[in-house]
């Protein structure tokens, strides 16, 4: 039986959490990611494992050996499952999508089979899109974001799939959230309650080519906001040679 003290002071140990979203099969990016980050005791992922990108199997590889993870299901990823249709994906995502399918390994895609929707460790609710529609819903807005404080009961709400760094929250007794767009390698101290997307490892959109994350404290409450220079051309090739469409493989340059 644990001690009352030594409970308290494991309450009170300071984690380093790598938090990540959309790594979407580049397998470049995301070990670049995990080198930069250095020491972690754990590792959130919310989710788009692939998708776009020509590693699938070796992200999900890579991502199931790292510690203490907990991995949420992204919109790709339930595409490459088959559980829904692509109808509502441009052509070229589509064909991105079929590649991925024929390519996942058996053991890939019980991995991503077994993956949830959504997930609260003590004060953070982990989802891809939403708290409101986990996988499907993007938060590009302050209105959006302002109505999806209300599905979550924990201080804090981690999620990816605009692959936009932001940061939500409410400013004193606003009734409207505000949005903040962090500088890289700006340590934000959170105070409840705020929405927090790290960013894409392997396919940033906001005109920047780096790959993005943070790392989260789960003692100081703190959000650190990083990028980091991966090869991109060693990843256009293999996208090259799988025959992923050109669209794909040019954006990883400028970041869109
Ligand atoms: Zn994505």
């Amino acid at each position: 039986m644990i001690s009352p003290v030594l409970t308290h002071l494991i309450n009170h140990f300071s984690m380093r959490i790598l938090v990540i979203s959309d790594i979407h099969a580049n397998l470049t990016a995301l070990e670049a990611v995990l080198t930069d980050a250095g020491t972690i005791e754990g590792v959130w992922c919310m989710g788009d494992l692939v998708g776009y990108g020509p590693d699938p199997n070796e992200v999900i590889a890579l991502i199931r050996k790292l510690p203490g993870l907990v991995c949420l299901l992204g919109n790709h990823d339930a595409a490459a499952l088959m559980h829904i249709d692509t109808e509502s994906f441009n052509p070229e995502a589509r064909m991105a999508l079929d590649w991925t399918r024929h390519a996942l390994s058996l053991e890939s895609v019980i991995f991503l089979q077994n993956l949830s929707e959504l997930a609260e460790l003590e004060q953070v609710t982990l989802v891809h899109g939403s708290p409101r529609q986990p996988v499907w819903e993007y938060l590009l807005d302050t209105r959006t974001a302002t109505l999806n404080f209300g599905f979550f009961d924990t201080h804090y709400c981690f999620v990816g799939h605009t692959h936009l760094p932001v940061l939500y929250y409410f400013a004193d007794e606003a009734l409207v959230a505000k949005l903040v767009i962090p500088d890289p390698m700006m340590c934000l101290s959170l105070t409840p309650r705020a929405i927090l997307n790290p960013g894409s490892v392997g396919q940033p959109r906001d005109r920047d080519p780096r790959a993005a994350y943070a790392i989260y404290d789960t003692a100081k409450s703190t959000w650190e906001y990083r990028r980091v220079t991966y090869e991109i051309p060693a990843v256009q090739e293999r996208m090259a040679s799988a025959g992923l469409p050109e669209r794909h493989i040019q954006r990883l340059s400028t970041g869109w």
